[in-house]
Parts: structure tokens; C-alpha cells; sequence
């Protein structure tokens, strides 16, 4: 078998033996893309099917009102637990509420501060400067907080922090700008990075906020309700936005991530789809080269019973010796060009099909006569 470097190397590890398909080898090129669109296309198929089954749940969980009729539906189920239900309510501290820095009159229940840094990066494959944007401080401060009915029916809110989907009003936002002096400035343009400012926010969960939950609801032993993460893997949301805002964000979520996994899906079955076509080449190539052969010893065949083949055979001069494995009696006439400089065999070991002597096509080839 012939073949060069990666082709081969791949086809040893991927068949285990250097031959494969009858000589047909997968590059490494196309199962890179074929694995990786595949992979990709699977993650994707995940996440969408993870979103979907959230929806789904959002979907089926009950939407409980906040009135003290909610103890008597707990007191009656088992456990005096409902794993997933949709219960809304104003935010209160059960104790202290936290005060904003930036604004006196500003009071929540979860508040969190973050200095994003804002800079300049100069990019040398686009030749251009691009923004980037990095999280320097990060800091979250937070007060047990409970939802309040109609009725001042409480629910307690438990592990806020591990809730998704928890958009929360931003209280404070200032764009700190940097004053650079000559050399810094001369400096960072050298370095590829310019610094231009940070901003500061305040983010806060207010006191009387209308905010959704979702998550398993229980009635503890001391007649006190709580709302915490579902134990059964089910997804914890509070929102402040409402639930049909809370479920079309999953939705659309879910929507994009199967758009995406139909996408690579697709791209992975474009690269089967060209080597399928490569191997079906192969095959041909393969096939007329078979018939090529059957004809050439047909016609050395009929040559040798004429007699006319046995004047080369005996002759063994120099001039009439293959060019290429120079053991061999010269033996057929490339056509078009009609060279007659090599054997059969060294003709079929040919890397591509042009005439050795003046590169030409070779479009058929039949055996020399001797007359
Ligand atoms: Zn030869
Ligand atoms: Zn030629």
C-alpha cells in the first residue's frame, strides 16, 4: 500500500491495521471536524434537552397562594412537603435589612457590589483594539428574608445565593475613568493594553419587592413555612420579574440550544456526506483500474499468441528497459502522449496519472507490439 505520512499513521491507530476501507484512509482533517461536530452537537442536545425538561417542570408545578390555608394543604401531605411549587410574595428581613452605601433610602435583603474593569487590548491577528471586560472584586452580603402573603402568612426564603435566574435591581452604577499621565500612556500603548476605567455597581434585592419562587416548599415541625432547593435535582429559581418572564427565558434558552445542535448535527453530516463521496471516488478509481488491468493482459494475451510479443522479450537492450525500475522490458504506450518508456507494473505504481517523461494525461493504456 501506498500512502504518506498522517494517512497513514491515522489508519494504523484508528483500524488498528495500516490498510482500512481497501486502502481508504480518513485524514485527519476530516475526523477532527466530523468528532468535533458530532461532540459538539451532542453537548448542545444536552443542554437543550436539560432546558427543556426545566420548562417542562415549570410547567407542571403547581402555583400556591400565600394565604394561611397553605398550612392545611401542607398538614395533609405526606412528608408536609410539595417538592415543586411556584409561590410568590413581598420580600421582608426576618430581622435587619442591609442599607445601601450609595443610597440612604435603599434597604434590601441582598445586596452585592462589583468593580468590573474596563480595557483596551490591542488584537495582532485583526490588527485592531478590542474591548475586554474582567470582574476585579465581587462581594455579596446577605440577611435571612422571608415572602409575605396577603394575610402575613410568611414563607422563609433559604440558600437565596444557589437560586438561577435572580436578576436584581441595580441601585448604584459609576464609570470610574482613568487620567493617564504621557508615559503610562506611552507605556501601555507598547504593552498592547489600555486601561479605561472600572465600574462600580450595587445590585439589591429591596424590601417589598414582588418576588417569584420556585422550589420545595415545607412545613417545619415548629409550624414555620421555608422555601428551599429542591432535593429532587429539580432546577431552584427566584425571580423578580414574574413567572412567565422566568419560564420564556428557559424557553428561549432551550430554543437556541437545540438551533445550535441541529446546526453542528448538520455540519457533521456534511463532512460524512464528503467522504462518503471521497470513498466512492476511490472505489471508481479503484474499479477502472481493475478493468484497465483485465484489458492490458487480454491484449498482451492475444499479443503473445500472434508471436509478435516474444521479438521484446528475448531483446533486453538497454534502450528498451523501463525507466523507472530499469529491470523490466518496456511494455506499453501511454496515450495520448504515446511514450512508451516504462512496465506494466511501474505504469500502475504511477502516483498520479501522467506521462513520467512529458507529464501529460494518461488516458489509456495498451501493450507495445513488437513486429
Ligand atoms: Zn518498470
Ligand atoms: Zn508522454
Amino acid at each position: 500500500m501506498r500512502t504518506t505520512g498522517t494517512h497513514f499513521v491515522l489508519c494504523r491507530s484508528l483500524t488498528g491495521d495500516p490498510v482500512g476501507m481497501d486502502g481508504f484512509c480518513l485524514k485527519l482533517l476530516e475526523a477532527v471536524c466530523l468528532g468535533t461536530s458530532l461532540a459538539v452537537s451532542g453537548v448542545c442536545y444536552y443542554l437543550y434537552r436539560k432546558n427543556r425538561k426545566s420548562v417542562d417542570k415549570l410547567d407542571d408545578a403547581p402555583h400556591l397562594v400565600l394565604d394561611k390555608h397553605l398550612k392545611d394543604i401542607l398538614n395533609v401531605t405526606p412528608g408536609a412537603c410539595l417538592q415543586y411549587v411556584v409561590i410568590e410574595g413581598a420580600v421582608q428581613p426576618v430581622d435587619q435589612s442591609l442599607t445601601s452605601p450609595f443610597q440612604k433610602e435603599a434597604v434590601g435583603v441582598l445586596q452585592k457590589f462589583m468593580l468590573t474593569e474596563y480595557r483596551l487590548v490591542w488584537n495582532s491577528l485583526s490588527r485592531s483594539w478590542i474591548d475586554s471586560q474582567q470582574v476585579v472584586h465581587q462581594r455579596v452580603n446577605t440577611v435571612p428574608f422571608v415572602l409575605l402573603g396577603s394575610d402575613d402568612t410568611t414563607v422563609k426564603v433559604l440558600c437565596p445565593l444557589q437560586a438561577s435566574g435572580l436578576h436584581m435591581e441595580t441601585t448604584y452604577e459609576k464609570f470610574h475613568q482613568v487620567n493617564h499621565g504621557f508615559t503610562d500612556t506611552v507605556l501601555e500603548y507598547i504593552g498592547g493594553q489600555k486601561t479605561k476605567g472600572q465600574l462600580e455597581t450595587e445590585e439589591m434585592l429591596k424590601v417589598g419587592a414582588a418576588l417569584t419562587g420556585v422550589g420545595e416548599l415545607i412545613l417545619d415541625t415548629d409550624g414555620s413555612l421555608s422555601l428551599r432547593p429542591p432535593s429532587n435535582g429539580s432546577e431552584y429559581f427566584l425571580s423578580i420579574t414574574g413567572f412567565d418572564t422566568l419560564r420564556g427565558d428557559q424557553d428561549s434558552r432551550a430554543g437556541w440550544w437545540r438551533v445550535l445542535a441541529i446546526g453542528f448535527a448538520l455540519a457533521g453530516s456534511l463532512v460524512l456526506l464528503w467522504v462518503g463521496r471521497r470513498y466512492y471516488c476511490h472505489l471508481r478509481a479503484r474499479w477502472e483500474r481493475e478493468q484497465e488491468r483485465r484489458e492490458f493482459e487480454r491484449l498482451q494475451a492475444e499479443a503473445s499468441r500472434t508471436g509478435s510479443a516474444e521479438a521484446h522479450q528475448d531483446g533486453g537492450h538497454l534502450e528498451n528497459v523501463c525507466v523507472i525500475c530499469l529491470s523490466q522490458p518496456r511494455n506499453c504506450i501511454l496515450l495520448d502522449c504515446g511514450h512508451v518508456c516504462c512496465c506494466y507494473s511501474c505504469y500502475q505504481a504511477l502516483p498520479q496519472h501522467l506521462c513520467p517523461i512529458c507529464r501529460q494525461n494518461i488516458t489509456r493504456v495498451v501493450p507495445l507490439y513488437h513486429t
